[in-house]
């Protein structure tokens, strides 16, 4: 039996060791005033457990995490439709990157970069508000987590929408492309307000659940998407999670696994676990350096890589 807890209790003390921890998000005043030194992981499994180390109680920026929820809310809504849309591509290319959606007329190249996401926020707005779309955001992820205290952070909504104006390039292009159905405004009135949702890695581990479960919470509980839909996130999160990195991060986690410029990963490992980590640092191709050092911790030590091998 994997003693999760010791496991959890040894990485956060390796981390503290850490002296080198990458380079705090500051394209916004909110993100670049987060303390550095911060370190957390929770550990959610099927028994309905949740394990934690370091500062896992501490709410933190979701930002791209966001992405991975959204996405299932509208391959629920669309169904397969949504891929008329956006591709199933790794891109290659860095997140917010134009020029590739120019060169693709207007489809992003998947779901978890900023272009395709913004789709996915468009998709969630057909026939309401901004306001009922981010409550139903919010629904979904308070649903999944058990928490009703989950809610985005306005100060940091505010800021993305204040310095959003390659977002807002993106949005209008696609218009232009004819791949936004609404206002570009409408649309990232949702897509900031997404980014900005504030969650902890307890409560983040607890809200990927479902990714790790086929669906579910838990075995035995309600189903929140199906298994297929689950399957389908998890293989864009191994593909596409890690930006430029994602190839990286299989090779060396080999978990799927999504990551914001928050500093927080969500990583599956199906059928056992779900894990969130967070540190504000970030490496060169904007994942958190030490929340990606401890998910290569814990995968070797639990065995989880979807790969098999320790
Ligand atoms: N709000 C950020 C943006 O759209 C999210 C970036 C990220 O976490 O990848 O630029």
């Amino acid at each position: 039996m994997t003693d999760i807890p010791a496991i959890l209790e040894d990485i956060a003390a390796a981390m503290a060791q850490e002296t080198e921890r990458g380079r705090v998000a500051d394209y916004i005043p909110e993100l670049s005033k987060v303390d550095p030194s911060r370190f957390g992981i929770a550990v959610a499994t099927g028994d309905g457990r949740v394990v934690s180390a370091g500062d896992a109680a501490l709410p933190f920026s979701i930002q791209s995490v966001s992405k991975v929820f959204t996405l299932s809310l509208a391959l629920g809504r669309l169904g397969d439709a949504c891929w008329a849309r956006v591709g199933r591509e790794p891109s290659g290319d860095p997140f917010n990157s134009i020029v590739q959606l120019e060169a693709d007329d207007g489809i992003p190249r998947n779901p978890l970069i900023n272009a395709g996401a913004i789709v996915v926020s468009d998709i969630l707005l057909a026939e309401r508000t901004p306001e009922e779309a981010v409550s139903a955001i919010l629904g979904f992820v308070r649903q999944a987590a058990e928490d009703d205290g989950i809610d985005f952070d306005g100060a940091v909504a505010t800021s993305e929408s204040d310095t959003g104006y390659r977002n807002r390039a993106l949005a209008h292009f696609m218009r232009a492309a004819g791949n936004l159905h609404h206002d570009p405004e409408e649309t990232l009135a949702v897509y900031f307000r997404q980014c900005a949702i504030a969650m902890s890695c307890e409560q983040l581990a607890k809200a990927g659940r479902m990714f790790a479960f086929a669906g579910h919470t838990g075995p035995g509980s309600a189903e929140l998407i199906t298994p297929a839909r689950a399957r389908r996130v998890n293989s864009l999160m191994m593909t596409c999670g890690h930006y430029d990195g994602s190839g990286e991060f299989a090779f060396e986690v080999g978990l799927p696994g999504k990551s914001g410029v928050g500093g927080g990963i969500l990583a599956i490992a199906p059928g056992k676990a779900s894990i969130a980590v967070w540190s504000p640092g970030l490496n060169a191709v904007g994942n958190s350096r030490l929340g990606t050092m401890a998910l290569e911790l814990l995968a070797r030590k639990t065995g989880w890589s979807v790969f098999g091998g320790m």
